[in-house]
Parts: structure tokens; sequence; C-alpha cells
């Protein structure tokens, strides 16, 4: 009869913390890095141009300079 709270399987998808947090196994378009958690979902049609944290931060502060 007891029933305890830990049976939670369906959340370990959110690893991240973060509510849209995504973990999977990508590769960075652009230094090659290993990817194993993105703050977003990644768009299908777009695994290919996926950057890592890093390149991603560069990418940014690099637009704005
Ligand atoms: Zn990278």
């Amino acid at each position: 009869m007891a029933y305890s709270s830990e049976g939670g399987t369906e959340r370990v998808w959110h690893k991240a913390g973060d509510a849209d947090g995504c973990t999977g196994d990508w590769t960075c378009s652009n230094c090659s890095a290993k990817i194993t958690e993105l703050p977003f979902a990644p768009d299908k049609s777009r695994l290919n141009m996926l950057r890592c944290k890093d390149c991603y931060r560069t990418m940014r502060q690099s637009f704005r300079r």
C-alpha cells in the first residue's frame, strides 16, 4: 500500500532543469564537439546546423560587437 513518490520515469527527459531543455546526441556543425543537451528542442530539419554552447555564444557575440 506504500505508494512512493519516486516513480517519475517520464520526467527523466527534462534533465537539464529548464522547462524546454532537451537531451540527445548531436554534433556541433562548427567545431564537431559533442552536444548532449540543448536549451531548446532542435528542429529536425536543422540537425545539421546545430552549434554547441561555445560556438553558439561566439556566434551571438560576433553579431553585436
Ligand atoms: Zn562548437
